[in-house]
């Protein structure tokens, strides 16, 4: 519309544009993706996988998102290199995302965060704990809720899919997770990759 006629204007648009559409293309896949599972109608490939060696690399990607964020990310990682855990590798590293995604977008800059993995009487279990701005105790039932948002984060984009989708996925493995957070401080999310609570 001739909004912008010089290329530099121009391009700085059309990054938004990308950006955007980036930011939409990933709220459809994200929609879709839960659907089909909400409906059963994916098939999840469970695999021996080594844990250790499964973490790392999702660490140190987002080591890298998160820095470039100002948010720190650290890691700390104890398991026997050898430990295996049968899972489906795509869907769990599906919702590590969503919650490392979540930690970054509701922890402000300077903030950080850790993930953790131990073996906690014999079952691994991964935590995620952010210094972010916490969900109040009255939300933190309905978090795991399809198209639940905080009242936090409405003006950041998404539909409230995260959390329902990575219940999905930890349920459909026979895990369990579990969250405590303190508005202010911060929030950690903690998967118990055993049968059963623990
Ligand atoms: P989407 O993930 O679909 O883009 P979303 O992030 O709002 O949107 P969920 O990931 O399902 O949805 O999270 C639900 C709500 O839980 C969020 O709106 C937010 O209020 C709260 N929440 C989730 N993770 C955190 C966190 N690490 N710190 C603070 N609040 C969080
Ligand atoms: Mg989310």
């Amino acid at each position: 519309d001739g909004l912008a006629d010089d290329p530099g204007t121009r391009r700085k648009y059309l990054a938004i544009v990308q950006d955007k559409t980036r930011a939409l293309d990933a709220m459809v896949t994200d929609l879709i993706e839960f659907a089909r599972m909400d409906t059963g109608e994916w098939k999840a490939t469970h695999r021996p996988v080594r844990l250790a060696q499964f973490l790392r690399p999702i660490a140190q990607r987002y080591a890298e998102d998160a820095a470039v964020l100002h948010r720190s990310f650290r890691h700390a990682i104890e398991l026997p290199d050898d430990l295996e855990v049968p899972m489906d590798e795509a869907l769990t590293g599906r919702a590590l995302e969503n919650l490392i995604g979540n930690a970054i977008r509701y922890t402000g800059e300077g903030g950080s965060i850790e993930l953790q993995a131990t073996l906690e009487a014999g079952v691994p279990v991964i935590s995620l704990r952010d210094t972010g701005i916490g969900i109040p105790a009255e939300d933190l039932p309905r978090i795991f809720d399809p198209f639940y948002r905080g009242t936090n984060s409405r003006r950041e984009q998404g539909f409230g899919l995260g959390l329902a989708t990575v219940k999905s996925i930890v349920e459909s493995h026979g895990w369990t997770i579990g969250v405590s957070s303190e508005v202010g401080c911060g929030t950690t999310f903690r998967i118990a990759m055993g049968k059963g609570p623990s």
